[in-house]
């Protein structure tokens, strides 16, 4: 049976009248209001969805509250396979909760210093397993107010690996009818697969955009990360520029800092060189470690040092320290340890 989640509103509004169809929507995304895990409507719209959907939502297996005010989550999804997110609530009274999502079990892009990598491609998740996931979140963990959330696509998987379903879940989930997260809240970060954001540039409700950058010539960048045999910096630039940017609108740009392997003067000048020409923010992310890692960590004042250095040339820097290390885990890491057993701690997602 076809999931409720799955649904935009045009296509409940193509099955019952438009009122009708209003108010159910509304209901079946206001999951605070739900009644043993389904949406409580009268009876006729009872017997209406009963026959036409299912309500399942990813089911939440594990939660690592972190001291940091971070949960670290494992999802099961129907079949059994695993995901992970994170919720990040902001250190405040009654937070904007950033979210951090998977779009895949595992990933198939193979980046040398991703534990996610090491996984694989197990498959892609179907867009109402993506806005399942958020519903099974936020049902858990909050805001009841789905207004006060960012949704990050950076957790397992390449997300225009999953082009399609990540844009139908993006527009599911920015429905006025229903969620209303703007897609100016939602963003997804790609290592740069230039058809996918050549198809998000033509979407109708398009999310932000975050590129990781991770390295700064193409030779660097073939060595950790393999997409860059594929699309040169030079592809990957012209594709970004093509999009047509909303008012205000930023395009991010992630650069984790692997200790000997990009941190040099030379890369600091070039990647200023890579983002000035856009409305930027750009990430810099100490690497992660985590068991059986290739690179190690920027040293505290190599990480400074990088970062004044790109801020000298005019670049808008934040550096992204991993939330939620006394938990261990975040994406792709998480996974692994629970279906493997490995004692170790650490995390890559991203602050709020
Ligand atoms: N596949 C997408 C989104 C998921 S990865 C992408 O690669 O952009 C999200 C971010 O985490 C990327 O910027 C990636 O470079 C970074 N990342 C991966 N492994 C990491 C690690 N061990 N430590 C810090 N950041 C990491
Ligand atoms: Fe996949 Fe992103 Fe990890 Fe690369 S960094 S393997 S694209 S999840």
């Amino acid at each position: 049976m076809r999931s409720a989640f799955d649904l935009t509103f045009d296509e409940l509004v193509a099955l019952r009248p438009p009122n009708d169809a209003r108010y159910l929507y509304r209901k079946l995304f206001n999951f605070s209001d739900w009644a043993e895990g389904r949406p409580v409507v009268g009876k006729e719209s009872t017997v209406f969805l009963s026959e036409h959907f299912d309500f399942a939502l990813p089911e939440i297996t594990e939660v690592r509250r972190s001291e940091d005010g971070s949960s670290k989550l494992l999802l099961r999804l129907a079949d059994g396979n695993v995901i992970e997110a994170v919720h990040m609530p902001r250190a405040v009274k009654n937070p904007r909760v950033t979210l951090c999502l998977s779009s895949q079990v595992g990933c198939a892009m193979g980046c040398t210093f991703c534990h996610t990598a090491t996984m694989g491609l197990v498959r892609n998740l179907t867009a109402s397993e993506i806005v399942g996931q958020v519903l099974a979140i936020l049902r858990a963990l909050g805001p009841i107010d789905s207004g006060r959330v960012t949704l990050v696509f950076m957790g397992m998987g390449e997300p225009l690996h999953n082009v399609e379903a990540v844009l139908r879940a993006v527009a599911i989930m920015s429905e006025e009818a229903g969620l209303r997260i703007s897609p100016q809240r939602i963003t997804v970060s790609t290592s740069g697969l230039v058809p996918g954001i050549e198809r998000m540039a033509s979407a109708p409700v398009r999310p932000c955009l975050a590129i990781s950058v991770n390295a700064t010539t193409d030779e660097a960048r073939a060595r950790t990360m393999p997409v860059a045999k594929k699309y040169s910096l030079q592809d990957l630039t012209t594709a970004v520029k093509r999009l047509t940017l909303r008012p205000h609108e930023k395009v991010t740009f992630e650069y984790v800092l692997l200790r000997g392997e990009n941190d040099t003067v030379e890369d600091a000048e070039r990647l200023a060189e890579i983002v000035r020409p856009f409305r930027h923010n750009l990430n810099v992310i100490p690497y992660n470690v985590y068991e059986g890692a290739l690179f190690a960590a920027p040293e505290e004042d190599a990480l400074q040092l990088f970062v004044k250095r790109l801020q000298d040339r005019g670049c808008l820097v934040t550096v992204r320290r991993s939330r939620g290390r006394d938990v261990a885990a975040a994406c792709g890491q998480l996974v692994q340890e629970a279906t493997v057993r490995a004692p170790r701690r650490g995390l890559r997602n991203l602050s709020a």
